[in-house]
């Protein structure tokens, strides 16, 4: 084979859009997608479109997931595991994508808090802690908690758009 015949193979379809680029879904992911879509009442979303767009985060690395889950509240978290664990589905959780090293991407079913699970639960100025869901992002906390004296330490650039959770991972290593 010449070098341009392999020039050529290598080359991408053209045109055929995110569909066209995304490799296949293991051969559980409809079955998977169904008994999620029953099971919980937040949003499943295992279509090209939501595939394409949780492959990135702020890193240079793509990784396309086998598919999104949007849970509403802690009993849909549990419950969309649970179905998960039943297939043996990898899941990784995600808050606003801005880590820097992949951390937000893989071939996993995803799971965003950021869409519905963005609440602050309790906020204890007497005890200096505060109860949130995983989706609050640094900065709703940070006012919430500043009338009291008191503030959210970590303290990345990103803290406008990064969740307080996921801001107290490794991800976010200078607080
Ligand atoms: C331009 C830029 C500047 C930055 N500057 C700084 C800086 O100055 N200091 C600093 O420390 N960081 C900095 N960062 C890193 C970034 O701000 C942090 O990685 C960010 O806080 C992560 O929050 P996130 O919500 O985007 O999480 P994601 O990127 O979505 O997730 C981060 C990790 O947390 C995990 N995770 C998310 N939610 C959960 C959950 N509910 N349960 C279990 N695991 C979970 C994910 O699986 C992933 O491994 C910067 C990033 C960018 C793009």
């Amino acid at each position: 084979m010449s070098s341009r015949d392999r020039r050529r193979r290598r080359r991408p379809a053209r045109g055929r859009g995110a569909e066209a680029r995304n490799p296949p879904l293991p051969p559980y992911a409809g079955e998977l997608r169904d008994r999620l879509t029953e099971a919980i009442a937040g949003e499943v979303g295992f279509g090209g479109g939501d595939r394409a767009v949780y492959a990135y985060d702020a890193s240079v690395y793509r990784q396309v997931p086998v598919g999104v889950v949007t849970p509403r509240d802690a009993a849909d978290v549990e419950a969309a595991l649970e179905v998960c664990r039943r297939f043996g589905a990898p899941v990784l959780a995600r808050g606003c994508g801005t880590s820097m090293t992949g951390q937000a991407v893989n071939g996993a079913v995803v799971f965003d808090f950021t869409r519905h699970m963005d609440r602050i639960v309790e906020l204890a100025p007497m005890r200096h802690t505060a109860r949130v869901q995983p989706g609050v992002v640094c900065d709703r906390l940070r006012d919430a908690a500043a009338p009291y004296g008191l503030t959210f330490g970590p303290d990345p650039t990103t803290t406008r758009r990064s969740a307080a959770w996921s801001a107290t991972t490794p991800a976010a290593p200078t607080p």
